[in-house]
This record gives C-alpha cells, structure tokens and sequence, in this order.
C-alpha cells in the first residue's frame, strides 16, 4: 500500500513540476512581449524619517503594468527575468527610469527627495553594471548621493573580485548602499565590517509580527541597537499598522515603509501625495 502511495506521490509531483515549467515559460514569452512594448512602470512608495515624519525618499519598484493580464508582480517575474539575460536589460532600463524620475521631482522643488533602486545578485555580479549606473547619474545629472541601491546579503557574502571592484568603485562615487531583506539570509555579518554599508533594511516578515511576538521584537531590538553600534542607519519595511510604528519609533528605529502610509505608487501621485504622507505621521 506504501508502495502505492508513493507511486501516486511521484506523479503528483512530476505533474505539478511540469505544470511549473510551463508555467514559467508562458511568462517568459510575456516578459519577451512587455520589454519590447515598454509595459513597465516603475512605483514609488514613501520612505519615512522615523524622528520626524518626513518623506525623504522613494523605493522604486518595478511593475509590469500593461499586458499583463494575470497580474504577475515583481517577486515572481523577477526570479524568472534573472534565469535569463533580460534582467540586465530590464535593470538598466530600472537605473535609468529611477534617475529620471528623482531629477524631475528635484526640478519641481523637492530638492532633497532620493531614490532607492533594488539590484539583484546576477545584475550585479557583472562588472558593466556600474556603467549603468555612472551612464544614468550623469545622463541627468543626479548627484550620486540621492541614489541608493538595495542588495540582499547573496551579493555580499560571495568573495568575488567583480563585486568587491564594483562595490569600491560605486560607494567611491557616493551612492548610497542598504542591505535589504536583512536577517532572512546568512548570519555572517562580516560583510557590514567589511563593505561600506549604509543601512540595513528589516524584512517584513520581522516587522509584520513585532506587535505579536516576543521573539520578532527581541530580534528587531537587537538589530536595531547592532547597527546603531556600528553607525549604520535602519529602516523597516512592512509597517502596517500605527501599534508597528509605535514600537519603531521606542526602539529608535531610523526610517520605516508600509502600508501604513502608502503601497507603491505611481511618479506623479507620489509627488501629489507628498503632504497627505506627512500627515498620516504626525498623528500618534
Ligand atoms: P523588496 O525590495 O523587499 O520590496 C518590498 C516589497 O514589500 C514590495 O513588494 C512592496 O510592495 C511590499 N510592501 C511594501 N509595504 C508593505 C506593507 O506594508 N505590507 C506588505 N505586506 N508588503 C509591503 P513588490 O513591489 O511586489 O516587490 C517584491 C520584491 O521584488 C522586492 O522586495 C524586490 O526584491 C523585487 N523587486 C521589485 N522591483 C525590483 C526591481 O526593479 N529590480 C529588482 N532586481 N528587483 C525588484
Ligand atoms: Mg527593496
Ligand atoms: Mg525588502
Ligand atoms: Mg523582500
């Protein structure tokens, strides 16, 4: 009977992998279609000043917002883009848009905005990535210091001369560097020794539980009070809810995104809903 069950186990298996692989390719072929008919758009959600309230920064997020009819969104389209050479393409096009967008909020008075950009390892790994950067800074000339690219710890955990060439060269400039989805990947933290790092950015999945677990918030506590330590910046994603926030705020937390305020949106209603981010903050 054993047998039997593990019989019916395999096939099950194999036919959802199958169904996967498919899957994967239908979206593939619908990434091909989208980068060639420009149906990306990058969105920008508020990054906010803990200590005072204020909106000083944009994460931009990548949407595939037309011909797009199952709704695919970043986490399972990206994984696919990166299987391919299309995601150096399409993280140039990231690079480009974002610097676009920040020179044009800086134009219209909101001088002080940055932008953060997420970059994946295998963007990174290649060396003409900086290129892109350096290109785009230049193109519409950006000053360095209001870019900043979000890595996860993969990047920085591999001793690859590429990356470390790389990351020299572009903090040289003076972008800025944040570690994003921080204390879901390794436990060597050598690299925050190692690498000039900027901020540290607390995953979600921390922060959407710290009101309810002890054990999420001992976390967070100790994070937070390990880059004060070493003179890094933190900022936690995923605030939902003002109990969050409040927490946030005790722990000396530095920056938060979230819900809370504003899912990512589009450039204009970003800048159109400058005021209303703030107000939300003031409120206790
Ligand atoms: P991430 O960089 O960690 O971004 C945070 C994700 O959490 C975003 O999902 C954001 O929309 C979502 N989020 C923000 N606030 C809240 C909240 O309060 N509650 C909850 N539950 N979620 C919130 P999104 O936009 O779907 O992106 C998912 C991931 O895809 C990103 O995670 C990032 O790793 C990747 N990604 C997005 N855009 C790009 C891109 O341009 N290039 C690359 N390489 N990766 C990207
Ligand atoms: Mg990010
Ligand atoms: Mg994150
Ligand atoms: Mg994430």
């Amino acid at each position: 009977e054993s047998k039997q069950l593990g019989k019916n186990t395999f096939s099950y298996y194999s036919k959802e992998l199958h169904e996967e692989a498919l899957r994967k390719t239908s979206i593939l072929t619908g990434l091909k279609d989208a980068i060639e008919q420009e149906s990306f758009d990058l969105h920008f959600q508020p990054k906010v000043n803990l200590s005072n309230g204020k909106v000083e920064s944009a994460e931009a997020l990548l949407r595939w917002s037309r011909d797009n009819p199952s709704g695919f969104m970043p986490d399972e389209f990206i994984p696919i883009l990166e299987s391919t050479e299309l995601i150096h393409e399409i993280g140039k096009w990231v690079i480009d848009e974002a610097c676009r967008v920040c020179k044009k909020w800086h134009d219209a008075g909101f001088d002080q905005l940055c932008i953060s950009v997420n970059v994946s390892s295998v963007q990174f790994m290649r060396n003409s990535f900086k290129t892109h950067v350096f290109n785009a800074l230049k193109k519409y000339d950006l000053a360095p210091e209001f870019l900043e690219i979000e890595l996860t710890e993969h990047v920085l955990i591999q001793h690859n001369a590429t990356i470390t060439a790389q990351l020299k060269s572009l903090k040289d400039l003076g972008i800025q560097l944040s570690i994003d989805d921080f204390v879901t990947g390794y436990s060597n933290l050598s690299y925050l020794i190692n690498f000039k790092v900027d901020t540290i950015k607390l995953d979600k999945s921390f922060i959407l539980e710290l009101n309810t677990s002890k054990n999420h918030f001992a976390v967070v506590k100790a994070v937070i009070q390990m880059a004060h330590i070493l003179n890094l910046n933190v900022v936690a994603e995923g605030v939902e809810t003002t109990a969050v926030r409040n927490i946030l705020v005790n722990l000396k937390c530095d920056f938060a995104q979230g819900y809370l305020w504003s899912k990512a949106v589009p450039e204009k209603q970003f800048i159109d809903s400058l005021e209303s981010f703030n107000k939300v903050l003031t409120v206790s």
